[in-house]
């Protein structure tokens, strides 16, 4: 069993001084490029989806793909789940072969945010399965998760060094100004406060929200503690601009082996970049 999880790959990343990239996929095309791409760098890599994306694909398709694959190009994966809510349904996909789970209550207030995730914490460090918790609220809109721009929320410092050990989370979530989605101009990242929260938390720290963000503003957050960053949108936008471009330029297309090729290629390019941007390159 090649399937991984995340903690282990994380606490190497936070010796190392360098980010693990968990990209979004959606199907057999956008999962391969993302594993190709990571076995030709030797990138260390989380394969990430969203209740949704669980639900479009089937859980155990998609854990049986990814355990195959690992096991194929001798390459160690994770498969995690992104943005879960509800306790049973984390522990269904765990007993399914998941190694590593999010999840997410950071929209409830901290005392229900803690007693949730210590729950999670108790049942997946049975089957050695990592968890990564969410303090502080990103705007904009992941899966079906809407956060209005006024509702976003700054992580406190001192609360996550709480939280972090309240819960006995193995990676954590902030929030220091990024979005789920794409922006319309450079956010301006509170990187004091990634400073101040590095201070007091121990465990990993995870950047969601990582989606057209320039390079410069990725390896700095990386260079102070960021140890796993998050990119869904723009892996989707990629893809599924080139295949319209290439579908109205070749109208007489039908087939999903030819025409999906601009598109998985359009897609490499994002997950180059950002495995460039986290410094994971030649890690796995
Ligand atoms: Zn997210």
């Amino acid at each position: 069993m090649y399937v991984i999880s995340t903690h282990h790959m994380l606490r190497r990343a936070q010796r190392g001084r360098y980010a693990v990239p968990a990209f979004n996929i959606h199907n057999l095309e956008t999962l391969q490029v993302v594993v190709e791409t990571a076995v030709r760098l030797r990138a260390p890599v989380i394969i990430a989806g969203t209740p949704g994306t669980f639900k479009h694909a089937g859980a155990e398709n998609l854990v049986a793909l990814v355990s195959t694959m690992a096991k194929c190009v001798n390459h160690p994966l994770a498969i995690h789940l992104d943005h879960h809510t509800e306790y049973d349904d984390i522990a269904q996909k765990v007993r399914q072969g998941v190694r590593s789970v999010m999840i997410d209550a950071s929209s409830l207030p901290y005392a229900q945010n803690v007693a949730i995730v210590k729950k999670v914490v108790n049942f997946c460090h049975h089957y050695d399965v990592s968890v990564e918790a969410e303090l502080g609220q990103l705007g904009g809109q992941e899966d079906e998760l809407l956060v209005n721009s006024e509702d976003a929320l700054y992580t406190s410092p001192s609360q996550a060094g709480d939280f972090a050990l309240a819960t006995g989370i193995d990676s954590l979530a902030i929030a220091i100004g990024t979005a789920h989605g794409m922006y319309a101009a450079t956010p301006a990242l509170d990187f004091g406060r990634l400073d101040a929260i590095r201070d007091r938390v121990s465990v990993p720290l995870v950047l969601h929200g990582a989606s057209g963000l320039p390079s410069d503003v990725i390896r700095n957050a990386v260079a102070l503690g960021i140890c796993k960053v998050n990119v869904a949108t723009e892996l989707k936008n990629a893809f599924s601009h080139s295949l319209k471009r290439y579908l109205q330029d070749n109208p007489q297309a039908t087939d999903p082996r030819d025409y999906l090729q601009p598109a998985k290629l359009a897609m490499k390019d994002v997950v180059e970049k950002v495995i460039a941007d986290c410094g994971c390159e030649g890690r796995a």
